[in-house]
């Protein structure tokens, strides 16, 4: 469950989710079980209010209120991507020699953004004439 929290002036004050799920080896029994609906039904509404800066054990604590909650680990969440610019080369090269070829002729470098983390990677005509180098001669 995701949730973003919208401040009066439309400005997004936060956002936070929550995952629930059952332990690999949980039986099937366990997820039509009373307390696994009760769990789900509180994440809903629990996303929609959830104070800004709640600590991970009061959410839990609420989630769980009732039920035999212990901690078993803890770890800190944050938000990384994989890009670089050569990847971005990479897929570049799976376009074929054509669309390279029309890149490299547009004289202006070639800006890629991704969508993941909206880094930008630029490619002037000199990188591009290099890939188009390293696909080789079509006609060899
Ligand atoms: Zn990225």
């Amino acid at each position: 469950m995701l949730g973003v929290l919208i401040g009066t002036d439309l400005v997004p004050l936060g956002s936070g989710g929550i995952v629930v799920q059952l332990l690999p080896d949980a039986v099937n029994d366990d997820a039509s079980s009373p307390h696994w609906r009760t769990v789900s039904q509180r994440c809903r509404p629990l996303v929609r209010c959830l104070p800004l800066n709640s600590a991970p054990e009061e959410i839990a604590a609420q989630v769980f209120a009732g039920l035999d909650l212990s901690m078993i680990d803890k770890m800190d969440v944050a938000f990384n991507c994989e890009c670089s610019k050569e990847r971005f080369e990479r897929a570049l090269i799976t376009l074929g020699r054509q669309e390279l070829e029309q890149f490299a002729r547009a004289a202006e470098p070639l800006e890629t953004i991704c969508h993941f983390c909206s880094k930008r990677y630029f490619f002037n005509v000199g990188h591009l004439e290099q890939l188009l180098r390293e696909l080789g001669n079509p006609r060899e």
